[in-house]
């Protein structure tokens, strides 16, 4: 099959094939675990897990990692300069506030001017709505998931490398920055000129912040600060690394190469940030190429809107999934097709009818699996799963730079007239599932057999006793199950709750 994707680097779109025949390493810039994950955020993360599903029912070996933002993602990060507050330091105020209102439970965080403890715990929330909602890469935590703050040794050395190669200088006020003017190629992800920049580029870079820098685009790639609570020794005095240089070394360190296949995120970080990744990863590698294949996910609006707090149009996964944002609760693998059934390069609309019909689609999905799980007693055909007709229909829109509206077409056409044989029909069920990731997440509910209600009595149980024993990480797996058995599941002093919810 000829898979071909949109690449941002050359703006075409091209033939896709791995450095090495069979096997693919992919890196997805992951969250800034300072608040929880919104579905905006939910949209890029989970175009890299159709993307990644997509090539491994197309028999790669896909090798996918999603970092964790702990450290270093300033306020003012598109500046490309460091600018600004890190992000942690400011989710550590605001966990504060958020205490107060009740949006986080009490105990969850025991000291919230800890950074640490702040960003382990939306670290877990996210890896909670990541599994729920069918994120793969959440699943292989932490070998697949790394956490930057674990990763500054490596850090400091490609940095110590940059300075070697002329590519990195320490400025008067201390900071080391990316000398831009020392790769002649800065710009050709984003399409900027280093004029364009020096001008302003849109008001993208301060020109009055140009003191400590050779030019205005340069960026910062350690900044001593004693004052910061996240710090480590460096050559260059204590501090913290910049957010670049976090997806250059963990991409580089993970996937254990020099050159990915695909690197993904939100249409927001080709500029800066993955244009300074590729400066940083090919001046440090003396590489002309650091991924073959740049994939950005256009960003989500809300009902025709950009998604704002102002306007009040701002949801979190968990605010749609207990249904505080909407007044009922949304099953996550309705929340999950409603995410990936749009053209990733389109801006995908979020509607409460989008919701609608992919719940309809999710009913379907299910009563089908459920009655032809029954009919073959759960042994389904052992069908060629690249080749037979429907699935081979599925995955040849999707090697269409993931055409997904055209790949639903085939699954609806399935879904109408899935065919006299049970136990082959539910092996196509299975095999586009494999992608859609739809009856993964709502099979474990109809599972008949099983004393489901006992279950999730048992389980919340089990995480008041946990909570009891301040044991937050075992109280938070049990939460993770009931979450993946579908449940909503609400703690308070009087004990937990857990409430089964299918929109
Ligand atoms: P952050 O946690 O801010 O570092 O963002 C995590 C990911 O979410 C990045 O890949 C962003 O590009 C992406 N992202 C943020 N907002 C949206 C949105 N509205 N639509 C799609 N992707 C988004
Ligand atoms: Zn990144």
């Amino acid at each position: 099959m000829d898979i071909r994707f949109y690449n941002t680097l050359t703006n075409e779109v091209e033939r896709f094939e791995p450095v090495t025949p069979g096997q693919v390493k992919m890196y997805s810039c992951g969250p800034t675990v300072y608040d929880f994950a919104h579905v905006g955020n939910f949209r890029s993360f989970l175009f890299a897990d159709l993307l990644r599903r997509f090539l491994e029912a197309s028999g790669y070996d896909v090798s996918h990692v999603m970092n964790i933002t702990d450290v270093g993602h300033m306020t003012d990060d598109a500046a490309a300069d460091g600018l600004g507050e890190d992000k942690m330091q400011v989710a550590a105020r605001r966990l504060k506030e958020d205490k107060k209102s009740g949006k986080v439970e009490d105990g969850a965080v025991e000291n919230p001017d800890d950074p640490y403890q702040v960003a382990e715990y939306f670290m877990r929330a996210f890896l909670e709505d990541g599994r729920a909602l069918g994120l793969k890469v959440a699943r292989e935590f932490p070998d697949r998931v790394p956490k930057a703050t674990e990763y500054i040794d490596e850090m400091q050395k490609m940095i110590s490398t940059l300075i070697e190669r002329e590519h990195a200088y320490v400025g008067d006020d201390g900071v080391v920055y990316y000398s831009v003017e020392s790769f002649p190629k800065y710009g050709q992800l984003s399409g900027n000129t280093l004029d364009a920049l020096r001008v302003g580029a849109g008001g993208r870079i301060d020109e009055s912040d140009q003191s400590c820098k050779r030019h205005p685009a340069d960026f910062m790639l350690w900044k001593p600060d004693r004052k910061h609570i996240m710090k480590w020794d460096s050559p260059w005095g204590a501090g913290y690394p910049g957010w670049h240089i976090e997806c250059s070394t963990m991409s580089m360190q993970v996937l254990k190469t020099e050159v990915l296949d695909i690197h993904t995120g939100g249409e927001d970080l080709i500029f800066p940030h993955h244009e300074c990744e590729i400066a940083q990863s090919c001046g440090a590698t003396g590489n002309d190429l650091f991924a073959r294949f740049w994939m950005h996910a256009r960003f989500l609006l809300v009902e025709g809107e950009k998604m704002s707090k102002r306007s009040g149009n701002f949801f979190t996964v968990r605010d749609i999934l207990s249904g505080k944002a909407s007044g009922a609760p949304v099953h996550p693998a309705v929340l999950r097709l409603e995410l990936i059934k749009s053209h990733y390069r389109a801006h995908s609309n979020f509607t409460t009818k989008g919701l609608t019909d992919s719940a309809n689609t999710v009913r379907r999905i299910t009563e089908l699996g459920q009655r032809l799980r029954d009919e073959c007693d759960d042994k389904p055909a052992e069908i060629d799963r690249t080749d037979h007709p429907i699935v081979r229909d599925f995955l040849e829109a999707l090697a269409n730079d993931l055409n997904v509206s055209e790949a639903m077409k085939a699954v609806h056409a399935f879904l109408s007239s899935p065919g006299q044989d049970a136990a082959e029909a539910y092996g196509v069920l299975l095999a586009l599932d494999h992608v859609l990731g739809v009856w993964e997440l709502t099979s474990v509910d109809s599972a008949a057999d099983d004393p489901e209600s006992d279950i999730a009595a048992n389980l919340c149980a089990m995480i008041d006793e946990a909570r009891k024993a301040r044991d937050f990480s075992a109280a938070d797996s049990h939460r993770q199950r009931l979450i993946e058995l579908g449940y909503e599941v609400r703690s308070s002093a009087e004990g937990t709750s857990a409430t089964k919810k299918f929109a």
